[in-house]
Parts: C-alpha cells; sequence; structure tokens
C-alpha cells in the first residue's frame, strides 16, 4: 500500500485542479493520498468526488500556517472539522491575512519598479506568495519561482510582506478539539530546526501533537534519521510525504517520499479517538469501498 500524505492542488499553491490531483495520485501507484492545501478545505469536496471515481482513498487535510517561537512553521492537520468554531476562527483569521497580503507585495514590486496587477496573480483560492512568483515568471522578471523568492519575496527581500500565523500550540489543541489530528510538515527543514529543538517536540507531543513529518525532500537523510529515532522516543508518528505541488515544485513528485501503513493506521487510530472526544462523528475517509 502506497499512502502519501502530503499534495497541493490549485485551491492553495498547486498547479493541478483537486480532479487532476487525484487522477495523478492513482496514476502515480498510490493507494491513499491526503490533499493538504494551506489553510483550507475548499477543495475536499471535489477531491472526495475524484477518489471515488478513480479508485483511491482519500484523506482530508490542510497545512496550517502558524508560528512558534517567532518563526514559521507549518503543521498539516488531518480529518478535522474545519467548520469546529476554534479552528474555523483561526483560517479566517489566516485567509484574511493573507488577502491583505498580496495587495501589499504588488505595492512593493510597484516600488521597485515592477508593474504587476491583482488580475495576473489571480487564482481559484486566496493569492500569495507563489501567485506573486509565477507572475514575475510570466513577465519575465525571473526566471523561475524559486529565484523569486531569493530576489524577491522571502523574508528579508524587498518585496517580503508579514503577514499573520495562528499560534502553534492553539493551533494543535484547536485540531484536536475540532476531531484531527495534527502532523509537523518538515520540521527541520530549511533552517526550521532552530524553531522545534527535541525538548520543543516533546512539549507539543504532551499537547496533543499526534506526529512529524520525517521523510520530506526538504530533510537530508542524516536528518530524517534522526527526526525518526526522535519520533520513536517521543511516541510521534513518523510520515513521509512528496509535498507535491504539481509543476508548482520540482523534484516533489507524487510518491516521491511515502508514509509506512503501520504509521498510517497509528495516525487514524489517533484520529478516530480525536473524533470521539470532540462533539463530531467520526470523520470518514472517503474509500472507493465505502
Ligand atoms: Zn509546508
Ligand atoms: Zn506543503
Amino acid at each position: 500500500m502506497r499512502i502519501d500524505l502530503h499534495t497541493h492542488s490549485r485551491v492553495s499553491d498547486g498547479t493541478q485542479t483537486p480532479t487532476e490531483l487525484v487522477v495523478a495520485a492513482r496514476a502515480a501507484g498510490l493507494d491513499v493520498v491526503a490533499l493538504t492545501d494551506h489553510d483550507t478545505a475548499a477543495g475536499w469536496d471535489e477531491a472526495a468526488d475524484a477518489a471515488l471515481a478513480a479508485g483511491i482513498t482519500l484523506v482530508r487535510g490542510m497545512e496550517i500556517s502558524t508560528r512558534h517561537r517567532g518563526q514559521g512553521v507549518h503543521l498539516l492537520a488531518y480529518l478535522p472539522d474545519p467548520e469546529h468554531p476554534a479552528l474555523r476562527a483561526e483560517l479566517e483569521r489566516i485567509v484574511d491575512g493573507r488577502g491583505s497580503r498580496a495587495p501589499a507585495m504588488l505595492a512593493a514590486l510597484h516600488a521597485l519598479g515592477i508593474e504587476l496587477t491583482l488580475d495576473d496573480i489571480a487564482t481559484d483560492g486566496v493569492p500569495g506568495r507563489p501567485h506573486v512568483a509565477d507572475a514575475l515568471v510570466r513577465a519575465g522578471v525571473v526566471a523561475s519561482r524559486d529565484e523569486a523568492f531569493a530576489r524577491y519575496l522571502d523574508e528579508g527581500r524587498p518585496a517580503y510582506v508579514d503577514r499573520y500565523a495562528a499560534p502553534l500550540t492553539g493551533t494543535i489543541e484547536a485540531v484536536t478539539a475540532a476531531g484531527g489530528v495534527s502532523v509537523v510538515a518538515h520540521p527541520w527543514g530549511r533552517g526550521r530546526r532552530a524553531a522545534l529543538p527535541p525538548e520543543e517536540l516533546a512539549a507539543l507531543a504532551r499537547l496533543g501533537l499526534a506526529g512529524v513529518e520525517v521523510d520530506h525532500q526538504d530533510h537530508d537523510p542524516g536528518v530524517r534519521e534522526e527526526l525518526r529515532a526522535l519520533a520513536r522516543d517521543l511516541d510521534l508518528v513518523a510520515t513521509g510525504s512528496s509535498d507535491h505541488h504539481g509543476l508548482g515544485k520540482t523534484d516533489h513528485d507524487l510518491g516521491c517520499h511515502t508514509t509506512a501503513v503501520a504509521e498510517y493506521e497509528r495516525l487514524l487510530d489517533r484520529a478516530a479517538t480525536a473524533a470521539i472526544a470532540s462533539t463530531r462523528a467520526v470523520p470518514a475517509l472517503v474509500t472507493p469501498a465505502d
């Protein structure tokens, strides 16, 4: 059984519709795929229909933009009720913050003599930095999304605009209360390690964090083994995923990293426990057998 628990569609910063993504996941030989667009459940219904049609299991998820010790941390939430009040309030604050961020980035670029309009960054969801980056590529200002970030959009670069991010600890609690489970995405990738040393991950585990994403392109093999050992010590689920973005990110092909069946089942058990403790029904996976 091949399981990929972290992918993005056009609803956030991927390049495929949820349907195209699910069809591609099946074609890539996956049996289980999670759709984890940034800060939104808006792709879930379409993905669910596509999963039933394609004969693949869908895990409804999202990747929430949080902050911890002054650093951005991405939190994967699986099977939460997105309408649960605390979670919904956080998602709304994040999306509102992003809504005002795009115009501010365009204004910063304008000050640099680069003219882009909101039409240039239009998307199915809320436009964010990747959409501005893609528009810079299309305008011929830079050659790639990576170059756009490095020159203009990364923190410390001239068109960087800060925005609201949810507090990590409160978000873990909100996800649990909403009947879901949380897994820190690429916790030790790209300089994020300082915000999440082992003792912090231990504290988060006590707070209800269910797992850490171990096998991810942002982790080199040594980091993966260290993190896997730590997950074992802390009784955290260790996942592996592609973080696929369609054509929006190279080297993140569907299934390039996968999650072991035993780890996946532990994650589902934790989700079932959270769902029973919350006031909602157990969140159903979308399985073609149902
Ligand atoms: Zn991420
Ligand atoms: Zn991601």
